[in-house]
């Protein structure tokens, strides 16, 4: 199946006489006809026992998300932030958080030469993490610059494919590991609900990588990096992931030991509307191109512009990546500076008739967002230089209206400013 077909057809295939849309199967448990049968369970859940690890209608657009990746494997989470994501959140995520849960986070410029990769990284780095269009800088990252740095350090490269999608940039094609998205975004489209997924690659060896850094001792004593993959679960009743799953080690250690544990797992009727979304992804996401295109070109031609951040727009500081890794285009979402800095950003912003105001992104509606005073707030001032934002950025987010109402209802907010 192609990636169109795949959108529609992918994770759930009715029998004789089942229904033709997936169900909504709404319920937190599932009957047995014996004790012995669930305590099985509990040593190795092969079957749906409880909604909070597992649930038919979300395990069918987890095969459909792993199918359109390219994965082994996936499993949606309750927002993009349980899904782990170098936006304002992960940002929080990475430096305050996780700090304080022991795990540091060492900063990169994404356009750093792999000397300067090396000399960050350190004996006990575990991962490296990037986006493929971070927001709301719209940078384009290397994949296969920072797959193969990541591998030569014997780590794997996760990635959140949030902006490009499936669609327009699969990166375990490119070498990365593991995927992560927000589906807030364009999977779901709708502005409908917050969820998150993790895709499993499928082809990181966590017990060579966990060979080669036997230097690297854990909290509990444990040898290697990766001794969890390895090692016997003792809250499993000893299973060894890498033994017992093979390539899906990872992500079936995620839902038996996270999921479990932290409980961020969506409702079935959440997965099915990110299923309705996901069903016409790849007409969707096509078309936010098309007309984000032809806006940012706009932008670029308009006096009042100072800059614009487009990666698909020839001239960008990212088109090069971008003809490379996103050959259909760059989504929807432009970034572009308004002379004038944040007052004439704001007086643009509250000018806009079609456009909202929101705090959001990648929706099918178009709408706007003023970075500095919102999702990027809590940044210092240094931050937000490093994250590429200025007073006059405005994050534009093109919807799928006539491209002719949107340039009408800039242009009139334009000339306000
Ligand atoms: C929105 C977003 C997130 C966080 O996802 P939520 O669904 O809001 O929790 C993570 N990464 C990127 C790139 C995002 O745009």
């Amino acid at each position: 199946m192609r990636i169109e077909t795949q959108c529609l057809h992918e994770g759930y295939t009715p029998k004789n006489g089942e229904p033709r849309v997936v169900p909504i199967v709404q319920s937190t448990t599932y009957c047995f006809d014996s004790t012995e049968h669930i305590a099985q369970l509990f040593d190795m859940p092969t079957e749906y026992m409880y909604s909070r690890f597992a649930n038919p209608t979300c395990d069918a657009v987890e095969k459909k998300i792993a199918a359109l990746e390219g994965g082994v494997g996936a499993m949606l989470t309750s927002s993009g932030q349980a899904a782990s994501t170098i936006y304002g959140g992960t940002i929080n995520l990475f430096g305050v958080t996780l700090k304080k849960l022991g795990i540091e986070c060492i900063w990169v410029d994404g356009d750093a030469s792999v000397e300067e990769l090396q000399k960050a990284f350190k004996p006990n780095t575990k991962a490296v993490f990037g986006e493929t269009i971070a927001n709301p800088a719209l940078s384009v990252c290397d994949i296969e610059k920072l797959a193969t740095f990541a591998h030569a350090n014997h780590v794997p490269f996760i990635i959140d494919n949030t902006f490009a999608t499936p669609i327009l940039c699969r990166p375990f094609e490119w070498g990365a590991d593991i995927v992560t998205h927000s589906t807030t975004k364009y999977m779901d489209g709708h502005a409908l609900q917050v969820g998150g997924v993790i895709v499993d690659g499928g082809k990181f060896d966590w017990n060579a990588a966990n060979e080669v850094s036997q230097e690297y001792e854990g909290f509990d004593g444990s040898k290697g990096k990766f001794a969890d993959f390895i090692n016997p679960d003792e809250s499993y009743h000893g299973v060894e992931y890498t033994k017992a799953f093979g390539p899906m080690a990872y992500i079936i250690k995620a839902r038996m030991q996270f999921i479990r544990d932290f409980g961020c797992y969506p409702s079935a009727h959440s997965a099915f509307l990110l299923n309705l979304g996901l069903e016409t992804l790849a007409v969707r996401m096509k078309q936010y191109c098309v007309n984000a295109k032809r806006v940012a070109q706009y932008f670029k031609d308009n006096d009042k512009i100072l800059s614009v951040s487009y990666p698909a727009l020839s001239g960008d500081k990212y088109h090069e990546l971008s003809k490379k890794y996103l050959p259909l285009g760059s989504s929807g979402v432009i970034s572009f500076s308004i002379k004038g800095g944040r007052s004439a950003a704001v007086r643009f912003m509250d000018s806009l008739k079609l456009a909202s105001n929101v705090v959001h992104v990648a929706d099918i509606r178009t709408c706007v967002l003023h970075p500095a005073s919102a999702t990027h707030r809590q940044l210092s001032e240094e931050q937000l230089v490093a994250a590429g934002i200025d007073g006059g950025l405005i994050r534009f987010s093109c919807g799928l209206e006539s491209v002719d109402d949107i340039l009408a209802d800039i242009k009139q907010a334009l000339e306000k400013v």
